[in-house]
């Protein structure tokens, strides 16, 4: 080993900076969003999900020969809508195509996508990163059918064996596929979860990742910071949920700036992500092998859209989650923090809409939902529809507080009971004897009580102690079980002690 070599550039010391600070992530994601639709998008089949295997099927989804497809037009409608919400342009011509390939999950041999004629191009995602607003594009957004599902059952006696399922087969996607404008996995985390969110809003996805409704292929590559070209990407698949996209992203930029720094070459390969083993696995070769040979599917005449169509499917188009947010704090007055917070679904902001007005004061009906509701929520899991306590309930509580009738830890604990209880707050606060105790009468007879109790410090405030004043606050309080008034008790105790 010679001097010179190992001299002063250790890449990492040289500008004090590790190999991960040098580079940068580029990610670009493929997401395919099931649509919401009754049937599938060429035949009359249902998608209802986790019907018994093969029992939602018909000639044109198996595939068999003759059977003609016949176009959804609610497919279409929920595509553009999406279009539509992103910015995207709606072609008023876009053509079907068939990507062909061999799976058993695919009888026909092909699968009915777009091609080189889209339904939407162009358009963007607004993410907040680091602080700040950032725009991602989006290249185009198509629409496909989805193939069937393989499914590998224990074999008997350790023989493998895999069984086909096609009530998937036909069901409506739309593919979403972003500009390569992601640089890291927590951008990537934020532009999925606004993704999902504008789709659920949009009404036209259920987002659930977990029944195969939102799937999600990313292309990761790395290159040194402030270098133009791309690297040789790899592409990511199997990634079930969106801490697995994030994780698995995380995993491959460390990857590959081990091999780019260390002055080996990056293969383009597919990669699954093996999430139990928290890593990215190169698949089989023979999987990969893709020659897909599209060529305009030729059961299917151009998608020609009017643009009076168009512009109706527009006209319809509900509040988007930006606009809903915008009008929060606009008729609210509510910090865009808030704002955020309170839009994650449409239902959450209904929510808040009718505690806000009910109570009166819109920004402890915010602090309310935030803390309190939502703390219970992610404790149980529970959506805003399944939470016990309705908007009109929470609304009478927050103006219960709102009026300083209660105090908030009275609050509190009558939030807890009625989170059990049908009741409404002014009922239980009867009830229950939690009223505050602020009449003139009330708060004289409780100070006499605490004197009497407490001679001896009730003799030193006499005496002039004023410090020991604090000790007959706090014995009232205590007495009420923190009913009485703070400031009035003071005012009834002075004038019992006679030293006002
Ligand atoms: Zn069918």
């Amino acid at each position: 080993m010679s001097a010179t070599r190992d001299a002063p550039e250790t890449k990492a010391s040289a500008a004090g900076s590790t190999a991960a600070d040098r580079y940068e992530t580029v990610v670009g994601l493929e997401v395919h969003a099931q649509l919401k639709t009754a049937s599938k998008i060429f035949c009359a089949c249902s998608t209802t999900f986790g019907a018994r295997p093969n029992t939602q099927v018909c000639p044109v989804c198996l595939g068999l020969p003759g059977a003609l497809p016949v176009l959804n037009e609610r497919a279409v409608r929920f595509a553009v809508m999406t279009g539509i919400a992103v910015g995207a342009r709606i072609a008023e011509r876009s053509v079907f195509a068939r990507k062909n390939y061999f799976y058993p999950d695919l009888p026909k041999g092909y699968q009915i996508s777009q091609y080189d004629r889209p339904l939407c191009v162009g358009g963007r995602i607004d993410i907040h990163a680091g602080g700040a607003w950032k725009r991602i594009g989006l290249v185009r957004i198509h629409l496909e059918e989805d193939a069937g599902k393989s499914l590998h059952p224990e074999g008997r006696e350790g023989v493998d064996t895999t069984r086909v399922d096609l009530n998937r087969a036909g069901v409506p996607l739309i593919e979403i596929v972003s500009e390569p404008e992601l640089r890291s996995g927590g951008e990537v985390y934020d532009y999925l979860t606004r993704l999902k969110q504008l789709l659920v809003y949009l009404d036209v996805c259920d987002g659930n990742m977990e029944e195969g409704s939102l799937r999600c292929d990313a292309n990761v590559s790395v290159r040194l910071k402030g270098q133009e070209a791309l690297g040789t990407k790899t592409e990511i698949k199997n990634m079930n949920s969106f801490r697995n996209v994030e994780r698995a992203i995380a995993f491959e930029t460390e990857r590959q700036i081990g091999i780019v720094d260390s002055g080996g070459r990056v293969v383009q390969e597919t990669l699954l992500w093996n999430a139990d083993r928290g890593a990215a696995e190169p698949m089989r070769s023979k999987e990969e092998a893709h020659d897909y040979r599209y060529f305009p599917e030729p059961d299917l005449v151009p998608l020609d859209l009017e643009p009076a169509w168009i512009e109706s499917v527009r006209a319809a188009l509900p509040e988007l989650p930006y606009q809903v947010r915008e009008r929060l704090t606009r008729e609210f007055g509510i910090p865009d923090y808030d704002a955020e917070v309170l839009t994650e679904t449409r239902s959450l902001a209904s929510y808040y809409e009718e505690v806000a007005r009910r109570s009166g004061n819109a920004k402890l009906a915010s602090n309310w939902i935030m803390t309190e509701v939502n703390g219970v929520r992610n404790k149980q899991g529970q959506s805003i529809e399944e939470f016990p306590i309705r908007p009109d309930r929470l609304g009478a509580l927050v103006k219960m507080i709102a009026e300083e009738r209660i105090s908030g830890k009275i609050g509190k604990q009558v939030f807890e009971m009625m989170r059990t209880r049908p009741e409404g707050p002014e009922e239980l606060v009867k009830a229950q004897g939690l009223l505050p105790i602020d009449d003139e009468a009330s708060l004289r007879a409780l100070a006499r009580e605490v004197i009497a109790s407490n001679p001896g410090p009730a003799a030193e405030v006499r005496a002039g102690k004023e410090r020991t004043f604090a000790f007959l606050v706090g014995q009232a309080m205590k007495q009420s079980r923190g009913r009485a008034h703070p400031e009035k008790i003071q005012d009834a105790l002075r004038k019992e002690l006679g030293t006002k």
